[in-house]
């Protein structure tokens, strides 16, 4: 090994983090930034999982926080939701020809 592939593999380690919550040794990359620059101890997907059961457990809370949170960025809103849509777009349109075709069995 010559010295660039030891820095290499140095600086690999160093990019390298355990995470708080599994303990898994994961990626720079696979943790979220704070709004104040610092990281997550946890991992993406502990996070992830984390807001997942958080939202199941406060449903209501949830669903008023989201609406808030709407109400307050309306433009911003509408772009995710128009971005969703683009990216959604076959889904959706497949997604609506199985209700019609499920009401009209009816
Ligand atoms: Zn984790």
């Amino acid at each position: 090994m010559n010295t660039k592939e030891v820095l290499g593999v140095f600086e690999w380690l160093t990019l390298m983090i355990i995470c708080s919550r599994c303990g898994e040794t994961r990626g720079e990359d696979e943790f979220y930034i704070k709004k104040n620059g610092k990281r997550w101890s946890g991992c993406k997907a502990c996070h992830r999982a984390a807001s997942t059961r958080w939202r199941n457990k406060n449903l209501e809370c949830a669903r008023e926080s989201s609406r808030d949170w709407c109400a307050a960025h309306p433009e911003y809103y509408r772009q995710k939701r128009r971005e969703w849509y683009l990216r959604n777009q076959e889904q959706c349109k497949q997604k609506a020809r199985e209700r019609r075709a499920r009401i009209r069995a009816q």
